[in-house]
């Protein structure tokens, strides 16, 4: 089936306040969130019709423009409204929601004080991010070369468009080299996160083991697993992972809204198995995202 590219495609989008035609929602080549990266989105999953915790990612593409200086021209009961109506709107029952802010044209060089700010809302249907077949054996990811940028040098905690360059140039790499994603390390040498989702390892005791986000996004899944896994009486202990661990770990996934939970079977030469925890873990939280009553 040919992919239609997303600026081809039917429907209507959520545009300044006015729902409008798919087609018609563009901007100028001359927007200053195209060339400086002034622009912070989010992303958010819709479950049987649903938006999964709306309020959470509004809160934080407030925070993230925040962080960025630009003031996004909404409440953030706009924002949660005009996501429920577009969802609507476009009828999309098990999808994403991508609510984008960026600056505008009216000054075209590294200042942007006079800028208008405009705020776009899309939704469509989509399944799973990593291909489903590889959902059953594990994701296969590469140290990548490029790390995530020390904290002093970006607002690292946001959902800020300019931080996704070194994500897709870390992607691509691990792509062209037959591997499904990217491991990206923080300014030390520390185990991060992945290019679009936390990571967790288990250890041979059944704990889990997570990186502290002190410079990469804290994800909503994240904070979401840590909640189930803890109800489970699973102890999680949140620290500084060294590469040189992961010998020591017998299972591995990723987190996040798109990701969800994803087994990973080998991080370089790194084996994981997928344990019964991570395959309750996964089940427990598709069972919420559905409001599901838990099976076992
Ligand atoms: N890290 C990065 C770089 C991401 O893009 C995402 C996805 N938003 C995450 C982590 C996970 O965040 P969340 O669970 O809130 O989707």
């Amino acid at each position: 089936m040919a992919l239609i590219p997303f600026d081809k495609r039917d429907g209507k989008i959520w545009f300044n306040n006015e729902i409008i035609n798919w087609k018609d929602a563009k901007l100028h080549v001359l927007s200053h969130g195209l060339h400086y990266g002034s622009c912070v989105f989010e992303g958010l999953r819709v479950y049987d019709g649903d938006i999964f915790k709306l309020d959470e990612h509004t809160e934080r593409l407030f925070y993230s423009a925040n962080r960025m200086g630009i003031k996004i021209p909404y409440t953030k009961n706009q924002i949660n409204e005009a996501s429920i109506e577009i969802v609507k709107t476009q009828k999309v029952l098990n999808g994403y929601v991508r609510p984008v802010v960026w600056r505008g044209s009216e000054m075209m060089a590294i200042s942007a004080q006079k800028n208008t700010t405009y705020t776009a809302i899309a939704t469509w249907d989509w399944g799973k991010y990593f291909d489903p077949k590889l959902l059953a054996e594990g994701i296969r990811l590469m140290t990548a070369n490029w790390r995530r940028p020390h904290p002093n040098s970006i607002p690292w905690d946001t959902k800020a468009a300019g931080l996704y360059m070194i994500c897709t140039l870390s992607k691509h790499e691990a792509e062209s080299k037959g591997f499904n994603d990217a491991l990206m390390l923080d300014q030390q040498g520390h185990i991060a996160e992945a290019t679009g989702a936390n990571i967790f390892f288990q250890d041979k005791n059944g704990e889990l083991h997570t990186p502290i986000p002190d410079s990469f996004l804290d994800g909503i899944t994240r904070r979401c697993i840590i909640e189930i896994a803890i109800s489970k009486k699973v102890k999680v202990h949140e620290r500084k992972i060294l590469p040189e661990e992961m010998s020591n770990f017998e299972g591995c996934f990723l987190t996040g809204t798109a990701a969800e939970v994803t087994p990973v079977s080998q991080i370089d030469n790194y084996k994981f198995r997928i344990t019964d925890l991570i395959k309750n873990l996964s089940e427990t939280y598709l069972n919420l995202v559905r409001k599901r009553k838990e099976v076992a």
